[in-house]
């Protein structure tokens, strides 16, 4: 059997926060979900890659586009001030102004 790609690195039983709202999520999948969910908002019927930020105008294309070209990255945005790593960018960015900010 091959191992499917999508759920490599998926691991259960940790939290994961939003940066966002500060919600917890007990697997990296769901977390991702739910950043997908911040990303419809006010997107007026398009539906944006939190990564990559390609536009897509169905929010399942997206979800799969997330899970296939993403989904399976380890966190990919490193913070350059301190050793914490970030599944995307508006992690990262939420961070460096909630942590780092002068
Ligand atoms: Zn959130
Ligand atoms: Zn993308
Ligand atoms: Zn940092």
């Amino acid at each position: 059997m091959v191992v499917n790609s999508l759920e490599h690195h998926l691991k259960e039983g940790i939290n994961h926060e939003c940066k966002l709202c500060n919600q917890m999520f007990d697997s990296p999948a769901k977390l991702l979900c739910h950043l997908i969910e911040h990303s419809f908002e006010g997107m007026g019927g398009t539906f944006k890659c939190p990564v990559c930020f390609t536009v897509f105008v169905q929010a399942n294309k997206l979800q799969q586009h997330i899970f296939a070209v993403h989904g399976q990255e380890d966190k990919i945005y490193d913070c350059s001030q301190c050793p914490q790593k970030f599944f995307f960018q508006t992690e990262l960015q939420n961070h460096m102004m909630s942590q780092h900010a002068q």
